[in-house]
């Protein structure tokens, strides 16, 4: 067991609640794609997929490179791959039965090819770019790329998808599911009725019902961001120990370039933690982390490897927990990420795999 005092903590039981959660904003006969790009947000992609397997129909990544390591851990659900890929990963696509988004139609020949010589019948799904400008086709190109698909035997067509920009601007959101039901309408009027329809991501789960169809897209909330509801609890907690305390003497100064400089005697921590281990350089005098119940501002640059907190003048701190960030309400991921203007996942997927082991609770 790695008894590193740098680790995550992964709340299973929040990461259950969660869903339940998201899944009571459903149909109770629409299934749930669960999504777990980027080592599922930062918090583990097989173990995050494995403890709600039973609960979900569907799982999603990004790259091709993550569905293959679904597949070898064993995980038989249909998997979908969101992000572009390039043609040499199609034979990978087809040998491990995952089902690509299509926003081109410059690789249909190959996935006609490799699908026959697997012989399988290959899933797509064709994604619209209905305001997103990223990838999708440009809603007049869908109808023509589906007739396109449905002409090759072992291609099916079977999906159709939108992605929102921002679900929160109403009149943005608005915008895009009317362009999105205009392309579903026009291929219906062409015969042309995919057995998925879907758009939502988890915010829009929660608050455009008008965008659930018959499938949705669950990721960041079920993580614990986003959604600003009250069973809605952060999962992921990183948390470290002091292992040095000492007094910083009047006139010291503390870290690389001296950026702080005691005005009097200073208590101060050492934390075995740094940008390396994800904790990013951009706290640098600006973060807070939590010890034993009082909130300890870093001070001085985060290094690659450690950092320094100013502590409480009394009381022992040598080997107290320190919470980085997660499961308070004063410091979330959202909260840390919000002193350096950027997003809860910007927070969690940063922290680095190689070097902070998760551990899973399951109470
Ligand atoms: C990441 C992603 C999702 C999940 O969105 P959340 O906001 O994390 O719920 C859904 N669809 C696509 C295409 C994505 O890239």
């Amino acid at each position: 067991m790695d008894l590193r005092a740098t680790r995550v903590e992964i709340s299973v039981k929040n990461f259950k609640n969660n869903l339940a959660f998201f899944r009571s904003k459903l149909a109770t006969d629409c299934p749930l794609c669960l999504v777990v790009k980027a080592n599922a947000y930062g918090h583990g992609l097989i173990e995050m997929a494995e403890c709600v397997k039973d609960d979900v129909e569907m799982l999603a990544v990004a790259a091709v490179n993550e569905g293959v390591r679904l597949r070898e851990a064993g995980m038989i659900h249909p998997i979908l791959v969101m992000s572009a890929h390039v043609a040499a990963e199609i034979p990978t696509i087809c040998k491990y039965n995952l089902i690509p988004f299509v926003s081109h139609s410059e690789y249909i020949e190959q996935y006609q090819k490799y699908a026959e010589q697997y012989n399988i019948k290959l899933p797509l799904h064709i994604k619209v770019d209905t305001g997103m400008g990223r990838s999708g086709l440009m809603p007049n190109e869908v109808l023509d790329v589906a007739k396109k698909i449905l002409s090759h035997d072992n291609l099916i067509l079977e999906g159709v998808c939108m992605h929102f920009s921002e679900v929160e601007k109403k009149e943005t959101a608005d915008q895009q599911l009317a362009v999105f039901n205009s392309v579903v309408d026009e291929l219906k009027q062409n015969d042309i009725t995919p057995k998925y329809v879907h758009a939502a991501n988890s915010v829009a789960i929660v608050y455009r019902p008008d965008s659930h169809f018959n499938l949705v897209r669950l990721g960041v909330g079920v993580y614990g961001y986003n959604v600003f509801e009250p069973e809605i609890r952060p999962v992921m907690s990183f948390k470290s120990k002091v292992t040095i305390e000492k007094v910083i003497p009047k006139g010291h100064g503390v870290s690389y370039g001296s950026t702080w400089v005691a005005e009097e005697d200073t208590k101060v921590g050492v934390i075995p933690v740094g940008f390396a281990d994800g904790y990013m350089r951009a706290f640098s005098n600006k973060g807070k982390v939590l010890i034993d119940g009082k909130f300890c501002p870093i001070i001085g640059r985060v290094c690659m490897d450690q950092m320094v907190v100013a502590l409480p003048d009394n009381g022992d701190y040598l080997e107290k927990d320190v919470l980085l960030f997660g499961d308070n309400d004063e410091l979330t991921a959202f909260t840390l990420a919000s002193q350096i203007g950027s997003i809860a996942t910007d927070i969690t997927t940063a922290v680095s795999t190689d070097r902070v082991p998760r551990i899973y609770f399951d109470e």
